[in-house]
């Protein structure tokens, strides 16, 4: 097993926020995995990485870090309609979406192009576009990390919920997810309707749209909204957004005509980053494009808190604070964070 002390994490989490892991395995193969999880010594303090793209890191990593590189992928059902691919919880997320479109597999091309590993996808149930992971979950395989026993988690098993599950809460830090076998269609049904898919598709001259031209129209979005990591720190949406009550909504709606909202099942759901526009470090300002030393809110994304080269883990915590604090202030709504903040 590849072991190593003291490693720089700059590279290891998309917000490039600088901490050190006390220790940490490169977990590359089963046989390994098995290993590590028999050795109870190892087991006192554990942290799992996989792409680093939903982490904030406020301090160094004490224990031991497990880097998830764990690949492959196979077909362990088919019928005429469906097949079930199992994946291994290491293989990037995007490349497996580029795999199913190539293989002719529908049902996760609104997800094109999110960060990070397979294994994380079902920690908060990853979503975008109008679908979520949950859509297309079949199963999961876990190691329990105190027993080493392996547990195969259902799809109601896993409590999925907006971008949430039982690894969030109930048993958190209590697994290590093996592989994910997702449900992928043959008899394709395009999802469009959501936000800029629509206009994009006809902007690329698609009248009939299928699995690849809709994920061709998100990546296109995508590029063209959100900052890329590999130029500015960051973790994607900093906050959850936040379902209020309908009398609430209606309350708003008097002082604020313009409140965006979508209704869901649980009441009424409106963007944060409308909440985070319209208030600000004092009342005549807005947050969107705030920026002190290196950390900030994105110019075009104000969901997006963004490391511009040496901010600190905590400095972005602090940030995230004030804005959930004005918000309140402003709202009375409570934001959640998304983001691990480890
Ligand atoms: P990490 O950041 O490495 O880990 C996240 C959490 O999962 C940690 O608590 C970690 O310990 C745990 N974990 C990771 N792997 C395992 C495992 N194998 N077993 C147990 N626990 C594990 N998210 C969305 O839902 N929708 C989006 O559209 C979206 N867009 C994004 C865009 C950008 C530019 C960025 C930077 C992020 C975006 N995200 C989005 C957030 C993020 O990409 C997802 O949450 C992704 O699933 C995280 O994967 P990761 O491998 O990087 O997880
Ligand atoms: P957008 O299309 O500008 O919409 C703003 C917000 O309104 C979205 O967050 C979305 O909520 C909600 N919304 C829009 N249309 C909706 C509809 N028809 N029904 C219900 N809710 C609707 O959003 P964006 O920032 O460009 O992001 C596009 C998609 O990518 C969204 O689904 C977003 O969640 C996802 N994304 C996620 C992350 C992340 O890190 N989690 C980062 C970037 C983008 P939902 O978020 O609930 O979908």
């Amino acid at each position: 097993m590849n072991r190593r002390y003291q490693v720089p994490l700059d590279d290891l989490n998309t917000f490039h926020i600088h901490a050190l892991a006390e220790s940490m395995i490169y977990l590359t193969n089963l046989e390994e995995c098995k290993a590590l999880f028999a050795d109870q010594n190892l087991l006192e303090e554990i942290h799992f990485i996989g792409g680093g793209s939903n982490i904030l890191l406020t301090e160094d990593i004490k224990g031991l870090t497990v880097l998830n590189q764990l690949k492959g992928k196979s077909v362990i059902h088919e019928t005429d309609d469906e097949v079930h691919v199992k994946f291994m919880s290491g293989e990037n997320w995007h490349e497996c979406v580029l795999w199913c479109v190539e293989n002719n597999l529908g049902g996760i091309e609104n997800l094109s192009l999110i960060p990070g590993t397979i294994g994380a996808a079902p920690i908060q149930n990853i979503g975008a576009y109008g679908v979520e992971l949950k859509d297309v979950f079949v199963t999961l395989e876990a190691i329990d990390v105190n027993t080493g026993a392996v547990h195969v988690f259902s799809n109601a098993e896993c409590e999925f919920g907006y971008r949430d599950s039982i690894f969030k809460h109930k048993v958190k830090g209590q697994y290590f997810i093996l592989s994910v076998t997702l449900s992928l269609s043959k008899q394709h049904v395009c999802h469009t309707e959501y936000g800029m898919i629509a206009e994009e598709l006809q902007k690329m001259g698609v009248e009939k749209p299928d699995i690849r031209s809709v994920s061709d129209a998100v990546i296109k979005i995508r590029s063209s909204k959100l900052p890329n990591p590999d130029h500015i720190g960051n973790a994607g949406s900093f906050f959850k957004n936040p379902i209020v009550t309908q009398e609430h909504f209606q309350s708003l709606k008097i002082h604020y005509p313009d409140l965006p909202s979508y209704p869901v099942e649980e009441g009424i759901k409106v963007p944060a980053a409308w909440l985070i526009e319209h208030s600000g470090p004092s009342s005549n300002q807005s947050w969107k494009g705030y920026r002190r030393g290196d950390c900030g809110v994105h110019e075009r994304q104000a969901l997006v808190l963004v490391n511009y080269g040496e901010a600190s883990g905590k400095e972005i915590l602090e940030l995230s604070t004030r804005i959930i604090t004005s918000v309140q202030q402003r709202f009375n709504i409570l934001l959640e964070r998304e983001v691990n903040v480890w």
